[in-house]
């Protein structure tokens, strides 16, 4: 396994790979690195791949949720979720955009109702999935930048 040692091994923890080259920093970004989180975190960009150039993220002692993972899935779409216990896998999935995001990212449409005073959750559509591409539910607009209004 040569090519794993690009980046170190971890014992216990998530690794994040094949996310789409250049996005490794807005998955830290999802996953509040480092502001809301102490975990060691190796990074590893441009990394090259059979299937292109790819970045990896590795951060211990954490498991993702599932919450963090369709958020990932928003600007990763290829990426997959690796669990890692005493050094080995214990589970392995690859990201899946739903075909609808609730309640994560919010609509760039200022006068859109889900960003009204009333609680309505944001509400969007997927009508792309590789690249992402999504819609409000409520108004039709497109966000420019996914990962910018990812809440
Ligand atoms: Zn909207």
């Amino acid at each position: 396994m040569k090519k794993e040692l690009k980046i170190p091994r971890i014992k216990d923890g998530t690794v994040i790979d094949h996310i789409t080259a250049g996005n490794a920093v807005k998955v830290l970004h999802i996953l509040g690195i480092p502001k809301s989180s102490s975990s060691t975190v190796s990074v590893a960009m441009n990394v090259k791949s059979k299937l292109g150039k790819k970045d990896i993220v590795k951060v211990e002692n954490r498991e993702l949720d599932p919450h963090e993972v369709n958020k990932i899935a928003l600007i990763a779409p290829k990426a997959s979720i690796n669990f890692i216990r005493d050094y080995a896998v214990t589970k392995k999935h690859k990201v899946k955009l739903p075909d609808e995001i609730i309640g994560i990212v919010s609509c760039s449409n200022p006068t859109c109702v889900s960003n009204a005073k009333e609680p309505v959750k944001s509400r969007f559509i997927v009508i792309s999935k590789d690249p992402p591409r999504i819609k409000c539910y409520y108004c039709e607009r497109e966000p420019e930048d996914i990962a910018d209004k990812i809440i």
